[in-house]
């Protein structure tokens, strides 16, 4: 399907019934960040309202632009508000009056909800109606990196499709097909998510903050409580709630990888690590550092980084970070 790398184990049998207008009327896309949930959601949309009945959607019919443009009238996707902790009812039953009538201008109406865990208990609630008895010309796309987050009752009436890492070989030829450079170095770092690997392809101020953000950790490690509780401060002192949220968030992402390698390299697991371009610096923390204090570092990032979508106090979130963070002195050079 146009666009769309790996996933080929259930996209073989998907892409020719998308074709044929043959699909399910909802689907989970479930899978970890960046590898290819949302991308495939519109490839989904744009090949079931393409004017040239093409996998994945021909991308250049008025049809394909509109739905890539987020303006098509038949194509909604449902996502969190910045400024709020979750996707709210009226959000839904917006979305289902739409859902109601028949499609303006394609052939299929197409609701994306992302993430679908950030449905509360109405939310979903309100959604399982929808599930139910869903409108003959309905199809729904739940995308979740926490399939587990939802309902019992609506895990059970969508079909799955989880995604799986993809090889890095398959990422590197297809970056090399659309003439990015560097292809196997982006496809190693990126660890099986295309998303990451497309990223660092693009553009060199991505890899220059990526590497910023991956460096900043180390350095913490290797500080004082004095200067944590400064960094703390100063993280925490944006006046901007979501400016604020967006580099606290940005900073977990990472290191949350990061923890999650050292911690598994500690216990000597490592086989296939999530940031392969910090293999020393993982090395010189596991081997300094008890797995425990690293597991419990990675944990405690899995969970502020839902209590930042709910949110939290962020001085007394990073606070509490700078004091759980385990120090060593053996990764402060880098
Ligand atoms: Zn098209």
């Amino acid at each position: 399907m146009r666009d769309v790398i790996g996933q080929r184990r259930f996209l073989d049998k998907l892409a020719p019934r998308a074709v044929r207008g043959d699909v399910a009327h909802a689907y989970g896309l479930f899978g970890p960040r960046s590898i290819g949930k949302r991308t495939l959601a519109l490839r989904l949309a744009q090949t079931l309202n393409c004017e040239s009945g093409v996998a994945g959607g021909c991308g250049t019919c008025l049809s394909c632009r509109k739905i890539e443009r987020g303006v098509h009238p038949d194509v909604r996707i449902v996502a969190r508000a910045a400024e709020r902790k979750d996707i709210t009812i009226e959000q839904i039953r917006e979305m289902q009056q739409d859902l109601a009538l028949r499609p303006l201008e394609g052939r299929r109406r197409v609701v994306i909800v992302d993430d679908a865990a950030e449905l509360n208990q109405f939310g979903q609630d309100a959604l399982l109606k929808t599930l139910e008895e869903p409108p003959a010309h309905a199809v729904l796309l739940l995308i979740t990196t926490t399939p587990s987050a939802l309902h019992e009752t609506i895990r059970s009436r969508v079909q799955p499709l989880d995604f799986r890492l993809v090889p890095a070989a398959e990422i590197a030829a297809a970056l090399s097909a659309r003439g990015l450079q560097g292809a196997d170095a982006h496809a190693a770092a990126a660890a099986g998510r295309p998303g990451i690997a497309i990223a660092l392809a693009n553009g060199a101020p991505i890899r220059a903050e990526r590497d910023r953000v991956e460096s900043e950790l180390y350095r913490l490690v290797g500080s004082g409580l004095t200067d944590r509780f400064a960094w703390a401060a100063d993280l925490a002192d944006e006046s901007d709630p979501r400016k604020r949220s967006e580099a606290i968030e940005a900073r977990l992402e990472h290191w949350s990888d990061l923890l999650r390698d050292a911690a598994i390299a500690a216990r000597g697991e490592l086989a296939r690590p999530l940031r392969p371009l910090r293999a020393s610096e993982t090395q010189r923390l596991a081997a300094s550092v008890p797995a425990s204090d690293l597991l419990g570092a990675a944990l405690l990032v899995e969970r502020m980084r839902r209590d930042l979508a709910f949110n939290a106090n962020a001085r007394m979130m990073l606070e509490l970070f700078a004091l759980q963070l385990p120090y060593s002195a053996a990764v402060k050079a880098v």
